[in-house]
C-alpha cells in the first residue's frame, strides 16, 4: 500500500492554499482570514454545495463580489449560521405579524367609522324620514362609506393572503433550518443531537407500550492507521461510505446516526437481540465488502472493516445503561477480532469481563 506522507500532505495542502489565493487575487477579494477559508475549502473540492453556489455565480457573470462572498460564507462556514438564519426568520416573522395587526386595526378603525355613519344615518332617517331629497343625501353618505368600508376589508384580504403565504414559506424555512440542526454535515446522518432525543424517546415509548428496540453501536477498526496512511480527507470519504451501507441496511423507522467520529449508532424500534444482530451483520459485511478507490488518483485502498455492538431495551433502561451495554459488547467485539459483532448476550459468556470472577 501506498503510504500518504506528511510531505505529500504538505505539497496537496500547500497546492489547495495557492490555488485559493489565486482565486482572490482574480475575484480582487481581500485576503482575511474568511475568505482565504472560503477560496480553500472551494479549492480542496469537499464541500459540493459550497462549490455549486461559487460556480453557479463564476458560470453566469465570470467573477464574484465581496457581498456574494459575505453571502455564501455565511450560509456554508460561519459557525453561527444556523442561528443567523433562524434570527433572520425570526425577525421576518415579526414584521408579518406586525404587517397583520396594522391591517386589523386599520379594518377596526374603518369599521367603527362606519357604524357611526349608519348610527348618524338611523337617527337622521328618523328626524328627516319626508323629505326625499334629505333621505337621497342620507343614502348617498351611506354609499360613499360602504365602498370605503369594502375598500379597506379588500386590503384586509389582500394583506392576509399575502402574509399566509409568506408564513407557509418562513414555515419551511424553519423546517429546514431544524432539519439541518439535526443533521450530520458530512454523511447526512442524524447527528448526535438527534441521538440523544432519539433515544429518549424511543425508552419512553417502550416504557408505555411494552414493546422493546435495539441499539447498535459501530466503531471502524484501526481507522486510525487508515487515516495516517492515507490522509484526513480520504478519511472523511470512508466516513461516508461506511454511512452509506448503514443507510442501505436499515429501512422505514430505523434511526441512524453520526455518533461520533467515526461511530455510528443506530436505533431499530421493535426489534429483538436477535434479529438486530443479523441487522449489524448485513452492515458489517456491506462495509466490508466495499472496494475503495481514491478519486483522485484512482489508487486501490483495499477496504475497512467494523465491529458493531448490539444492545436491547430492558425494563428500568436509561439512555446511558442501553448505551453502556452497546459499547461494551463492541468492545468485546474489539477484544476479540474485530470485524464481527458482538451482543450484550456474549457479554455474559466473556471470561475477561470488567468485574467478573473467572
Ligand atoms: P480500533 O480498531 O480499536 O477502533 O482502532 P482505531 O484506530 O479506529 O481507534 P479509535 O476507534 O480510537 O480511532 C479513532 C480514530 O478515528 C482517530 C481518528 O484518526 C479517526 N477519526 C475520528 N473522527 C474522524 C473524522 O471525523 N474523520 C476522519 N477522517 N477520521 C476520524
Ligand atoms: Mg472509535
Ligand atoms: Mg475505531
Amino acid at each position: 500500500m501506498v503510504r500518504m506522507t506528511s510531505r505529500e500532505e504538505f505539497q496537496r495542502t500547500i497546492v489547495y492554499g495557492e490555488a485559493a489565493i489565486g482565486q482572490l487575487k482574480r475575484n480582487e477579494i481581500p485576503a482575511y482570514p474568511r475568505h482565504y477559508e472560503l477560496w480553500y475549502t472551494y479549492c480542496a473540492g469537499f464541500n459540493h454545495a459550497l462549490n455549486k453556489a461559487v460556480n453557479d455565480i463564476l458560470r453566469t457573470r465570470g467573477s464574484i463580489t465581496l457581498d456574494e462572498i459575505h453571502q455564501i460564507y455565511g450560509q456554508f462556514l460561519s459557525p453561527n449560521r444556523l442561528g443567523d438564519r433562524i434570527d433572520e426568520v425570526g425577525s421576518k416573522i415579526s414584521k408579518e405579524i406586525t404587517g397583520v395587526v396594522d391591517a386589523m386595526e386599520s379594518s377596526l378603525a374603518s369599521t367603527s367609522l362606519y357604524c357611526n355613519s349608519l348610527n348618524g344615518a338611523t337617527s337622521e332617517l328618523a328626524l328627516n324620514a319626508t323629505d326625499s331629497g334629505e333621505v337621497r343625501r342620507i343614502v348617498d353618505t351611506l354609499i360613499v362609506a360602504t365602498r370605503e368600508t369594502e375598500t379597506t376589508n379588500r386590503k384586509l384580504e389582500a394583506q392576509l393572503a399575502e402574509s399566509r403565504r409568506q408564513i407557509a414559506e418562513l414555515h419551511e424555512s424553519l423546517d429546514a433550518i431544524r432539519f439541518e440542526s439535526l443533521t450530520d454535515e458530512l454523511t447526512t446522518l442524524a447527528n448526535r443531537k438527534h441521538f440523544d432525543q432519539s433515544i429518549e424517546r424511543s425508552i419512553q415509548q417502550s416504557e408505555e407500550s411494552g414493546e422493546t428496540f435495539s441499539l447498535l453501536v459501530t466503531d471502524i477498526d484501526h481507522f486510525k492507521k487508515f487515516n495516517d496512511s492515507y490522509g484526513h480527507q480520504t478519511g472523511d470519504q470512508v466516513l461516508r461510505l461506511v454511512g452509506l451501507s448503514v443507510k442501505q441496511n436499515i429501512k422505514g423507522q430505523d434511526i441512524a446516526c453520526r455518533y461520533g467520529g467515526e461511530e455510528f449508532a443506530i436505533i431499530l424500534p421493535r426489534t429483538p437481540l436477535e434479529q438486530a444482530a443479523t441487522v449489524a451483520d448485513q452492515i458489517r459485511v456491506a462495509v466490508m465488502a466495499k472496494e475503495l478507490i481514491k478519486r483522485s488518483t484512482n489508487e486501490n485502498l483495499g477496504n475497512v472493516t467494523i465491529s458493531i455492538g448490539v444492545s436491547c431495551y430492558r425494563r428500568h433502561d436509561t439512555p446511558a445503561s442501553v448505551i453502556e451495554r452497546a459499547d461494551a459488547a463492541l468492545y468485546l467485539a474489539k477484544r476479540t477480532g474485530r470485524n464481527r459483532i458482538c451482543t450484550e448476550v456474549d457479554l455474559e459468556f466473556d471470561r475477561n469481563a470488567p468485574g467478573r470472577v473467572a
